[in-house]
């Protein structure tokens, strides 16, 4: 299923991002992680950036109106071709506005995937996460941790720890997305083809699940 338009849902610490950035390699899509677009934004100190500073350390959403800007220009930048959307939308208005855009470039959403996970797995997931500040990559201290301790893999630099991966808010994160992403579950299952993948247990048969989902 190259160059399909996949939008992949799933509460904070499923392992989206890390299935996204693989999945979008092997089949030819672009990964629109507005989550990285945020945090790039934040790190370089642009309008956007200071905008959503703010939210993001408290572990709330930035405004549909600023989420709806950079969507737009993301989308309408790439012209054809295939993407993934991992952390996009994440409201009912997103999703509502998300389908206006992509009428006006006259695209569908392929496949909805939504990777389930239950939320007392989530917590302990999230707090033992590290990612690559230089190239985004994200690894796991428990489950998925980098060949040598505290380095990137990829790229060799420092990982951190984000600052809305300690433990309040991710509590606080798992609460909104109970209260405004969960309802894009329903949305998506009447209005497009939404497959279920079971988020728990090993990477790499996530990864072939979600492959078999697009193909
Ligand atoms: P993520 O890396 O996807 O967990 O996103 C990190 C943070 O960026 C979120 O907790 C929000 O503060 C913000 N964010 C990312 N995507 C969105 C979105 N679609 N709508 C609102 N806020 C977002």
């Amino acid at each position: 299923m190259a160059g399909k338009r996949v939008v992949l849902l799933g509460p904070p610490g499923s392992g989206k991002g890390t299935q996204a950035a693989r999945v979008a390699g092997d089949l030819d899509m672009k990964h629109i992680s507005t989550g990285d677009l945020l945090r790039e934004a934040v790190k370089a100190g642009s309008d956007l950036g200071k905008k959503a500073e703010g939210y993001m350390k408290k572990g709330a959403l930035v405004p549909d109106e600023i989420m709806l800007g950079l969507i737009e220009e993301e989308l309408s930048a790439l012209g054809g071709g295939g993407w993934l959307l991992d952390g996009f939308p994440r409201t009912m208005r997103q999703a509502e506005d998300l389908s206006r855009v992509l009428e006006r470039l006259g695209q569908d959403i392929d496949r909805v995937i939504l990777i389930d996970v239950a939320p007392e797995v989530i917590v302990n997931r999230l707090t033992s996460r590290r990612v690559c500040p230089k190239c985004n990559a994200v690894y796991n201290t428990e489950s998925n941790p980098p060949e040598t301790e505290g380095r990137c893999d990829e790229c060799g630099a420092a990982l951190v720890q984000r600052p809305d991966d300690e433990e309040e808010t991710v509590r606080r994160r798992l609460e909104v997305y109970e209260e405004q992403t969960a309802p894009l579950i329903d949305y998506y299952g009447t209005h497009d083809d939404l497959v279920k993948v079971r988020g728990a247990g090993d990477i790499d048969e996530i990864n072939a699940e979600i492959v078999r989902a697009l193909r």
